[in-house]
């Protein structure tokens, strides 16, 4: 599981305990500012203004704050523009908007349209691939919004109708997928070697105590096992 760097916890008054909600996807935000801001930001009370906060604070060199706890709702879109279909019929438990009862909200350090550094995107990758696992939520582009398609007023972490940011994310998410895979099979490798030699072994053993068992000596019984090995294509 991915690690966070910090936590710093939001606000009380902005993020909300809800029994059970529904994990479905991810909302890519930019802070428009430093990293730090957002924290700060998010750790105060914004009275009449409103709650306000994200999930993940995401820093340009790859530190990542933990600022509400996943399982919680965090402020981060009022949405009203466009849903996806995977979100409709969700109801939201309190005074929020759908989208905030049912994705992560995830801040990156920079300002729309980016480029935002590599390495902050590809921590991103890694945290949504680790969340998608642990709460189950499908594996997919589709489940990567930006602020700017749900809502009319934005446009982080780039306005509509680009896809830069979410299509890099997701190509580092299947290239881990890859890598995982590539691992495992090298794993396999490795076991079935281990396994053949473990079986030589015992052939050899057993080898040895036949011969000996005929009396031979030590010199007789090396020269046997070589040359029952090369016959049985054991070396
Ligand atoms: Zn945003």
């Amino acid at each position: 599981m991915a690690k966070v760097s910090y936590y710093m916890p939001a606000h009380p008054s902005n993020r909300a305990l809800v029994a059970n909600r529904p994990l479905l996807g991810f909302v890519l935000h930019d802070i428009e500012g430093p990293a730090a801001s957002a924290i700060s930001w998010f750790g105060q009370d914004h009275g009449a203004r409103g709650p306000s906060s994200a999930h993940l604070v995401f820093g340009a060199h790859g530190m990542v704050s933990l600022v509400v706890p996943i399982d919680e709702v965090a402020f981060h879109t009022i949405g009203g523009l466009w849903e996806p279909d995977w979100m409709h019929g969700i109801a939201p438990q309190g005074n929020w908007s759908v989208v905030n009862e049912c994705t992560i909200g995830l801040e990156m350090e920079g300002y729309s349209p980016g480029p935002y550094p590599d390495v902050m995107l590809a921590k991103v990758a890694e945290f949504i691939l680790d969340l998608s696992r642990a709460y189950g939520i499908p594996l997919g582009l589709d489940r990567l919004l930006y602020h700017s398609e749900l809502q009319g007023d934005r446009k982080d972490p780039e306005p509509r109708g680009r896809t830069t940011v979410k299509r890099r994310v997701w190509e580092v998410m299947q290239r881990i997928m890859e890598l995982e895979v590539e691992v495992a099979n090298l794993n396999g490798v490795v076991k079935d070697a281990l396994r053949q030699k473990d079986f030589a072994n015992g052939l050899k053993r057993e080898m040895e105590h036949a011969a000996r068992q005929r009396g031979l000596t030590q010199a007789e019984i090396d020269a046997f096992i070589v040359k029952v090995s090369k016959e049985v294509g054991v070396s």
